[in-house]
């Protein structure tokens, strides 16, 4: 997949890009990364990416001239599906970092300072938001996008590695994890790990994947399929829950 990154901050990225997972598949050539500073397309002549805002207000916003030279460069034929980083855009879940692991080109445009002039919109597809907080950038924004995205691309994920049996793959939580020494300062693994029973070691998972999910995040347990064994379990949850009050 080719992904285009459109900002006024390159440096942040190649760290993140270049390492781990992400470096690997671009090694591999499953992941095409193009960074494009917005800068070296303004016209004006100290290249200034931003302005104050009409209206006034606090802050800067950015210039459209410079986002549109570099979108006409970079994508003439609006190939790219193109993605405008912003906190009044839709959330990123799992469900649409499947979807957008589909496309065959991405574009990610970072905005900066105040935002970006209103008329950029025009020429994105949609908007992105990663949370309901403010980010002073949006850099940091299209790297976590791009992290969650690539996961779901084939041959991204080594064959250790897997987008299965995490947390929100089946709308559960995950399980805990557990790795060698069996004891550590006292604290023990749980016994039925150690045993090589599949099908308990399945079930006790499931369990507590349910117990945790119960816990912690409670709504997201109407989007889960459960089964009878499921359903047992949750019972004898609230079961013991009565005993203790
Ligand atoms: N004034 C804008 C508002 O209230 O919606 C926020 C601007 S923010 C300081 C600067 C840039 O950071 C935004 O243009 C956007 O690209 C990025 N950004 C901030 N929070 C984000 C979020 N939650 N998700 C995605 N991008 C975000």
């Amino acid at each position: 997949m080719r992904i285009d990154i459109l900002t006024t901050f390159t440096e942040m990225f190649p760290a993140v890009l270049g390492a781990s997972i992400l470096g690997r598949a671009a090694d591999k050539g499953i992941l095409d990364f193009k960074l494009h500073d917005i800068r070296e397309y303004s016209e004006n002549k100290h290249h200034n990416t931003d302005d104050y805002p009409f209206g006034g207000g606090a802050g800067m916003v950015m210039l459209a001239q410079p986002i549109y030279s570099c979108l006409d460069a970079v994508d003439p034929q609006h190939e790219a599906r193109r993605i405008l980083l912003s906190p009044r855009g839709r959330t990123l879940s799992p469900e649409l970092a499947k979807e957008l692991a589909e496309e065959k080109r991405l574009l990610f445009l970072c905005g900066h300072y105040e935002g970006i002039d209103e008329r950029v919109t025009y020429a994105m597809d949609e908007d992105l938001s990663i949370g309901d907080y403010v980010l002073t950038g949006g850099e940091l924004a299209a790297m976590v996008a791009i992290d969650c995205i690539s996961r779901f691309i084939p041959g991204v994920l080594g064959s250790s590695e897997s987008a299965e049996n995490e947390s929100f793959s089946e709308g559960l939580l995950e399980y805990p994890q557990y790795t060698r020494p069996a004891e550590f300062r006292g604290m023990k693994v749980p016994e039925v790990l150690l045993n090589g029973n599949h099908a308990l070691i399945e079930r006790w998972r499931r369990d507590r994947a349910i117990e945790l999910t119960l816990s912690r995040r409670p709504e997201l347990i109407k989007g889960v399929k459960l089964d009878k064994k499921d359903m047992a379990f949750i019972e004898s949850l609230k079961m013991n829950e009565k005993q203790d009050k």
